[in-house]
């Protein structure tokens, strides 16, 4: 699943998306506990033996590292992933019911759909023969000039990318169009970097997956000789791939992922690649031109297609094959697939329960029918009434706070303002829920119900190229623990999943909800104002609206928060890299900022100071405990090393210490003096 636009999220939940589904297996078949729910400012997590001054994060975290160690199916654990057991925990009480005991349509769907992804006997049945006609369509290609056939049917049919990635996009120069997109993809390790670097992990790593590319072969039912052969040709295939593809710093730049052109110049560029068969194959047969996303992707998988051998070729395209399924066929493959994405590349000890995985899958394919009833049960309608104040307070103060930059002139505020006047905020779940009478499920065909889902999302999506924009679709399912802004739609969405503790808790004073779901809020909005968010207009297309003065005092202040975060470091040897976090780490100290400043401006209206006590903490003592405690977490290494790679938030750590050290107020809530490490001589301000 591929988000297309460059929505900004809260967090990268769940892992990353290797194939279709988050790391998983195949123990225990239900929940053995229910997951307590968490609670906002917690007392029992702080370390009071820690300085405030010199190490926040601890101070705020230090006894809930200690007392929450990461349980063995997981690979990070902090506050929000326990909200996030929670609520899939209460969504799992949703679709069991549904399955024993449906009570109307949609329950019998999205229960059929769950039963049938619980029957472990049946997967371990089928084995592989689910997936035998795509790998029998493989084995029989062996013509190039039908390469572009076979991957149309194969894309069409089983949602399975060869090579690249076609989906629908807004234009980013007419945010009212929906335009066809095509993309690199069609790695196995999770970035072009691990195919590149030269380092003794990376090659380890390389091996690492050779490795398990070979055993997948076996399973399948070659001979070891066959399958390290087939494995060495995948490995020359994607590391072609991963030359020719784009970095991910590299793509934060909306001007490097836009390139539209007819589909007539994509074939000169690609002549061994049938354009208009494979178009034709995915029911797009009139577009006349396209968004070539990476068109160095496309030089590289032209020379692959022009110069590499059939088998190889094939031995690549089966693989994809078997990986893109492997978490949903028998035990052996599953398994196999946990040792190497979830073990060795992120840490995981133990396989995700059964149920955990089917809930998430479920929630995957049919998230506004299960999500329907998952807020009536769960979303009461004065939470979403209080959040739409909340919204509005922040609105106010990030107004002010730019009417107040002393960096920025006049005639950008203008524009800055009329960005921010023209946010559309989207709260809990859709106004309309998504139509899924076209999607067949079928009780005793959990594969089928995944193929079928997958080419009905596709369907869903590619639809939309040369339609008008829907403004009122989600990105995310209600119970989702997380939040985004989408700078084509210039809009931010807060799920129902995330207004809850501890985020958001309204019989709780308003300083824990500011420190909590209010940065949450303003951090989307500053997201409008990022690296990224600051090249979209009010209108959500790249323009500049910037003066050239004040663009380069602003690349002068991201520059800094750059330099600031690439020193912090999240296991030995390892940083985090201050490019790829720039547009996270600018909203974090930006929606830090403005909500406490919308919590003073809800002081004083109640006539409250922030000096008032509450359990012996202060109004704004207890604003930056509440925000650092959201971030409590425990990594394993690997997963942070991952993380640093690939996920451009940075760790809990990080996002704490990160951002309190460039704000005076936390200094002076906390009494700390200059030269402390939390209240630096200099340090990083954009908004
Ligand atoms: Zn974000």
């Amino acid at each position: 699943m591929t988000f297309r636009s460059f929505a900004a999220f809260l967090v990268l939940s769940s892992g990353l998306c290797f194939g279709q589904s988050s790391p998983s297996a195949d123990t225990a078949s239900a929940p053995t506990s229910v997951p307590k729910k968490p609670v906002s400012f917690d007392l029992s997590a702080i370390d009071k033996t820690a300085d405030p001054c010199t190490d926040f994060y601890q101070y705020a975290c230090g006894n809930w590292k200690k007392d929450n160690p990461i349980p063995g199916d997981q690979t990070r654990w902090g506050r929000f992933n326990e909200l996030a057991e929670r609520n899939n925990y209460l969504l799992y009480e949703d679709l069991k019911a549904a399955a024993d005991a449906p009570k109307t349509p949609l329950q019998k769907k999205y229960g059929d759909y769950f039963a049938a992804c619980m029957n472990v006997e049946l997967a371990d049945k089928l084995g592989a023969t689910p997936i035998e006609p795509a790998l029998k369509a493989v084995a029989a290609w062996n013509n190039r000039k039908t390469l572009a056939t076979l991957a149309g049917e194969m894309a069409d049919r089983y949602g399975i990318s060869f090579f690249f990635d076609f989906s629908s996009e807004q234009d980013q120069k007419d945010s009212t169009r929906q335009i066809g997109a095509l993309d690199q993809d069609g790695l196995g390790l999770p970035d072009r970097d691990y195919y590149l670097n030269q380092d003794e992990r990376s090659k380890t790593l390389r091996e690492q997956y050779v490795a398990h590319v070979t055993k997948m072969f076996v399973l399948l039912g070659d001979t070891p000789e066959q399958a390290a052969t087939e494995a060495k040709n995948v490995m020359t295939v994607e590391t072609a791939l991963a030359e020719g593809s784009m970095s991910r710093v590299d793509r934060r730049n909306p001007a490097n992922v836009y390139h539209v052109m007819t589909i007539a110049q994509l074939q000169a560029m690609t002549p061994d690649f049938d354009w208009k068969i494979y178009l034709t194959a995915k029911k797009e047969g009139s577009l006349e031109t396209a968004n070539i996303v990476s068109p160095g992707f496309f030089k590289a998988m032209q020379q692959q297609l022009a110069s590499t051998s059939i088998d190889t070729l094939k031995s690549y395209m089966r693989w994809q094959t078997v990986h893109h399924f492997a978490q949903n066929l028998s035990e052996p493959f599953v398994q196999e697939n946990f040792n190497f994405y979830s073990a060795t590349l992120a840490g995981q000890k133990e396989i995700t329960p059964r149920w955990k995985r089917c809930t998430a899958a479920t929630d995957r394919a049919l998230g506004e029918a299960v999500g329907q009833d998952w807020v009536a049960r769960n979303f009461p309608p004065a939470a979403r009434d209080n959040m739409e104040k909340l919204v509005h307070a922040l609105e106010a103060s990030l107004g002010q706070d730019i009417q107040h930059l002393d960096w920025m002139s006049a005639t950008t505020k203008v524009e800055a303002q009329k960005k921010l006047d023209a946010f559309r905020n989207k709260i809990g779940y859709p106004e309309k829920w998504r139509d899924y009478s076209a999607l067949t499920v079928k009780r005793d065909d959990p594969i089928g119900n995944l193929q079928r889902s997958i080419a009905f999302e596709d369907r869903h999506d590619l639809n939309k190229i040369g339609k008008p924009v829907d403004e009122k679709e989600w990105q995310m399912t209600p119970p989702t623990v997380n939040a985004y802004y989408d700078p084509s739609m210039n809009d931010i969405n807060f799920p129902a999943g995330i207004l809850q503790p501890p985020f958001y808790d309204f019989k709780i004073d308003p300083a824990v909800n500011f420190g909590g779901i209010g940065v949450v809020i303003g951090h989307e909005m500053t997201h409008g104002f990022d690296d990224q968010g600051s090249q979209y207009d009010a209108h959500g297309n790249v323009r500049s609206w910037w003066t050239p003065e004040d663009k380069k005092k602003f690349d002068e202040r991201t520059a800094c928060e750059v330099k600031e975060y690439d020193n912090f470091e999240v296991a030995p040897g390892q940083k985090l890299n201050g490019n790829l976090t720039l547009g996270e780490n600018t909203a974090d100290n930006g929606g830090l900022r403005i909500a406490y400043a919308a919590l003073l401006s809800t002081l004083a209206e109640e006539n409250k100071s922030a000096a008032d006590k509450i359990d012996g903490y202060t109004q704004a003592q207890r604003y930056f405990i509440s925000w650092g405690q959201v971030w409590c977490e425990n990594t394993r290494e690997q997963a942070a090393r991952l993380r640093a790679k690939t996920d451009p938030h940075s760790s809990g750590q990080w996002r704490v210490n990160g951002t309190v050290q460039n704000f005076d107020e936390f200094g002076k809530a906390f009494g700390c003096k200059v030269g402390q490490p939390m209240m630096p001589e200099h340090s990083c301000r954009v908004w």
